[in-house]
């Protein structure tokens, strides 16, 4: 098990780097200056829009795997956090920061 912690603690932290990468691009690309253009306009405050959900996106699954490697600093993780049984070590390999078991997910 402890084996199976160091890999997933790895795995999270990893995707951690990669999520926080992905938010700063997004902050770059929202930070860039707009046309005068209005047609041109339109077009960015769309993306914009795109840009905005994939920030709120992605701030939520940098959430969620802060939270899963807190879990596992505190000894909970691998545990659904509704019923208390072991989630599926399967499951886990998918998904790190799964909160809740197979039963209790679906
Ligand atoms: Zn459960």
């Amino acid at each position: 098990m402890v084996e199976e912690l160091l890999s997933a603690k790895l795995e999270l932290a990893q995707r951690l780097s990669d999520l926080k990468a992905r938010l700063g691009n997004l902050k770059r690309d929202a930070s860039q200056e707009h046309s005068s253009d209005s047609a041109e306009q339109a077009q960015e405050r769309e993306n914009d829009e795109v840009v905005d959900a994939i920030g709120i996106e992605t701030r939520g699954a940098i959430a969620a795997v802060k939270a899963a490697l807190l879990r596992i600093d505190e000894g909970s993780y691998g545990r659904c956090v509704q019923c208390g049984a072991d989630i599926a070590p399967d499951r886990l390999k998918v998904r790190p920061e799964a909160t809740h078991c197979i039963d209790c997910a679906s």
